[in-house]
């Protein structure tokens, strides 16, 4: 495999960083937004079924928002941890090199586009955020 040039590892580096930073917010505002609804109307005892039915599925989405920002913590944590040991960039799979355009799209991809088509259509799509 050809490693990633130094310019082009700073600025995956910079890349998940600004990752990182954006799922923080967003990991903040969702929690910020659950604690000010869970106390008034979510937490309510009293209303028919619907109303219980749509305060759980709320509840539901949020806790699913917040499990995805903190997957997307811990994908960002590996592959800092990929670059400090020279394994980024190497398909988990194949262990061929995942290309930088791809990289650059999705700085936390551990797969290469081929296999990553292969594990969606196996497991289904889960945590690759389009930007
Ligand atoms: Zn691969």
């Amino acid at each position: 495999m050809k490693p990633l040039t130094r310019q082009q590892t700073t600025r995956l580096r910079h890349l998940l960083d600004q990752r990182e930073a954006a799922t923080r917010t967003a990991l903040a505002r969702e929690g910020a937004q659950r604690s000010n609804e869970s106390f008034s109307e979510l937490a309510t005892p009293v209303g028919d079924e619907g109303e219980r039915a749509s305060a759980q599925q709320a509840m539901d989405e949020n806790l699913a928002m917040t499990a995805h920002l903190v997957r997307e913590l811990g994908a960002v944590a590996q592959a800092r941890v990929r670059l400090d040991v020279g394994k980024y960039g190497v398909c988990v799979d194949c262990h061929r090199d995942i290309s930088f355009p791809r990289l650059l799209a999705c700085p936390t991809a551990q797969r290469c586009e081929h296999c990553q088509t292969i594990h969606d259509r196996t497991y289904g799509q889960e945590s690759h955020p389009s930007m």
